[in-house]
């Protein structure tokens, strides 16, 4: 099994995973990489897989489906006509021609009913938590984005991290605003810079390298606690207003 990271629009990632003559694809915003792909590498699509129903996570998978055929996996309660299985915690998603099997976690706060695949050490969790940052909180409330967060923290550290976009660098900015105390951060942000310098991706992290570094699984730090009230004037300590100072102080870096 290898996982690919083909390019779509500015940003994005669609992840594709192959094994053999197969693949399945997690969140194909654009079908023309996907379908490119499949035609150069002689594969047959075998799932497609969303977190969530943003156009650039789910707007492909139409197109996709015109010529292909194969079940498309993704959340409940969100409205994506494309679906042909809904899921939710606790289901799991078998895709036997890849030999990958998957639970489902629900992560809601950038979307309502927001899901990540966690399976094969790997996490795909769209637009929830990003390398050195996360997603911004669209249909949910703060407290429920950093409940998704913390159940993420909870999965082991060498978990892989696929996110849904290439925003490292810019996120990394924002973390040493918060934490320029940080040596960790220092560290990574050599080692991303020099990816990004050679045009690779710097994804996969790991959950590891995120606890480390990302400033909003870190809302218990003494550092980013200070950083929080000095932006908002404020002592406060719980880690969900910690969380969410951050957060809107991200909205306007
Ligand atoms: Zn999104
Ligand atoms: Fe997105």
């Amino acid at each position: 099994m290898k996982i690919v990271p083909l390019k779509a629009f500015k940003d994005n990632y669609i992840w594709t995973l192959r094994s053999g003559s197969h693949a399945a694809v997690v969140d194909p915003g654009e079908a023309q990489p996907v379908l490119d792909y499949l035609e150069a590498e002689g594969l047959e699509l075998s799932a497609i897989l969303a977190t969530h129903h943003h156009p650039d996570h789910v707007g492909g998978i139409a197109e996709l489906l015109s010529t292909r055929k194969c079940p498309v996996y993704g959340p409940k309660n969100e409205p994506i006509p494309t679906l042909t299985h809904p899921v939710s915690e606790g289901d799991t998603v078998r895709i036997p021609e890849i030999g990958a099997e998957f639970s489902v976690l629900d992560i809601p706060g950038h979307t309502r009913a927001h899901i990540a695949y966690y399976g094969l050490e790997s996490l795909f969790c769209g637009d929830t938590l990003f390398a050195c940052g996360c997603g911004r909180v669209f249909e949910g409330t703060p407290e429920q984005m950093f409940a998704s967060l913390s159940k993420l923290l909870a999965l082991p550290d060498p978990t892989l991290v696929y996110c849904g976009h290439e925003y490292t660098l810019a996120n990394m900015q924002f973390a040493k605003a918060v934490e320029p105390a940080n040596t960790a951060l220092a560290a990574r942000e050599k080692r991303d810079q020099a990816l990004r310098d050679r045009g690779l991706p710097t994804l996969p992290s790991t959950l590891g390298d995120e606890k480390a570094t990302n400033p909003f699984l870190r809302c218990k730090e003494p550092a980013v606690i200070d950083s929080a009230n000095k932006y908002l004037g404020s002592r406060m300590g719980d880690p969900v207003s910690v969380f969410s100072a951050i957060r809107q102080w991200k909205n306007v870096f």
